[in-house]
């Protein structure tokens, strides 16, 4: 069991508040799970009130480390992509939650090809199951919604969704309760 430092999301949230949890991250070297980017709303949010990106007032409250697990970060600009890597955070995919609350799908291809780290999360207060292996299947449904003219992330990735060290829980200590074997 870790601790985790848990601000909802930049909307929910002052920089105060995020700043002196931003220190908590720094002074005990703790994990750090948000929500990024899961619509166009909460992006736009932060865009129209503080001038920047979630992930940018995030990064600059101190909050982003290579302990940091951004659910959804469906709608990253390039900027942000490259935000993500250079502080080796990892996105936590909804896939299911994604086409419900954002109406979207998020790039999966083209971020694991770009190197991100990425993870499968349930989100369960916005799907309707907890189990991870049906976050798995929603992943690779999720993709094909976008295969129209783009590479999508098929089958045998959800293995790679999933397994231990490949995503971004590789720096958290968390694991998967099983690994898929194909
Ligand atoms: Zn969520």
């Amino acid at each position: 069991m870790k601790p985790v430092i848990t601000p909802r999301f930049v909307p929910s949230c002052t920089k105060t508040l995020l700043g002196e949890l931003g220190k908590l991250v720094q002074a005990y070297d703790v994990h750090m799970q948000t929500h990024c980017s899961e619509s166009d709303w909460a992006r736009d949010y932060a865009i129209q009130h503080f001038g920047k990106s979630d992930i940018e007032i995030y990064a600059e409250s101190g909050l982003l480390n290579n302990k940091s697990v951004l659910a959804h970060s469906i709608f990253l600009t390039e900027r942000d992509v490259a935000m993500m890597k250079e502080f080796d955070a990892g996105i936590g995919h909804c896939p299911l939650s994604n086409m419900y609350f954002a109406n979207a799908a998020m790039h999966t291809r083209e971020l694991l090809d770009s190197g991100v780290n990425i993870g499968l999360g349930s989100d369960i207060a916005g799907a309707p199951s907890p189990s991870i292996f049906r976050a798995a299947f929603d992943a690779v449904s999720h993709s094909r919604v976008r295969e129209e003219g783009v590479d999508t992330v098929c089958l045998r990735e959800r293995a790679v969704l999933l397994a231990p060290g490949s995503a971004s829980w590789k720096h958290s200590g968390w694991q998967p309760p099983v690994v898929v074997v194909f």
